[in-house]
């Protein structure tokens, strides 16, 4: 297979006020690569996912997805189709069917009007049945997305996911909320549905120990800066002590 550049980030840098955030950062990301983002907090993980997501914009530098510049992409479907965000909070609407969430995946190729519908006659009931079947919670489909517990939710968020079919997979500290068990739980699940739709993931993680198992790739970030960036397993215990070390340890 020859392999495609999905994102390729040519010195990108972000400031906040005045200070840096992503300090000229350059990388590409082939498809079906799962990447790990890790670093300390403050180190620009969620600012960097969310340049990527179109959520923030940045402001030196270039950032093509897919080989198209993100400028170039209008917000919306055709966006909605290339890139998928997953995060912590969930983003789920809890007062609705996790049915509806689910489906809300489906927003990028519907016409407004059977979006609008699809709250009052589920449509695609069955695409939405197969995908929380694939999640473990095929019996929880009509049940108030907020009744659900959190490691349950953030199952509903990957079924909407998995609807949607973006083909990058931005996860933000996708399971920072769920006990170990739960976290690993949707961590195999996350990398088992990636894996078969040749999609690609980045995910940023403060357990070290979960990207070492789960990803191929681990981009490490501090201050804003790219520390390494290597396969897994070119990433060493020194390599992640220097990481994490705090400043007036150096
Ligand atoms: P991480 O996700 O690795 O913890 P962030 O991307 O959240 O790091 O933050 C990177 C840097 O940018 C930090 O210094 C943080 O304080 C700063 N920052 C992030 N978002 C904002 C914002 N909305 N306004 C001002 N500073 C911000």
């Amino acid at each position: 297979m020859t392999s495609r550049t999905m994102i390729e980030a040519k010195n990108i840098s972000k400031y906040f006020e005045g200070k840096i955030a992503l300090s000229s950062l350059s990388f590409s990301i082939q498809q079906g690569e799962m990447v790990a983002l890790i670093g300390p907090s403050g180190a620009g993980k969620t600012t960097l996912l969310n340049s990527i997501a179109g959520i923030i914009p940045f402001q030196n530098g270039e950032l093509l997805i897919d080989s198209r510049s993100i400028s170039s992409y209008k917000k919306g479907k055709v966006f909605a189709k290339k890139v998928g965000v997953i995060r912590q909070q969930f983003d789920l609407i809890g007062s609705i069917a996790v049915i509806h969430n689910v489906l809300a995946g489906r927003l990028a190729d519907w016409s407004l009007f059977k979006s609008l519908l699809s709250f009052l006659v589920p449509q695609e009931k069955g695409m939405a049945l197969k995908a929380l079947e694939k999640v473990g919670l095929s019996d929880k489909m009509y049940e108030i997305t907020s009744t659900l517990s959190g490691g349950e939710q953030q199952r509903v968020a990957m079924a909407r996911l998995i609807v949607q079919k973006p083909e990058v997979i931005l996860a933000d500290e996708p399971v920072a909320s769920l006990d170990p068990a739960r976290a690993e739980d949707v961590l195999e699940m996350m990398i088992k549905f990636v894996a078969e739709e040749k999609q690609t993931l980045i995910a940023s993680l403060h357990s070290v120990e979960y990207a070492r198992k789960y990803f191929t790739r681990i981009i490490a970030l501090k201050n804003g800066e790219i520390q390494f960036d290597l396969p897994t397993e070119k990433v060493t215990d020194d390599l992640l002590a220097n990481l994490y070390r705090l400043k007036e340890q150096e």
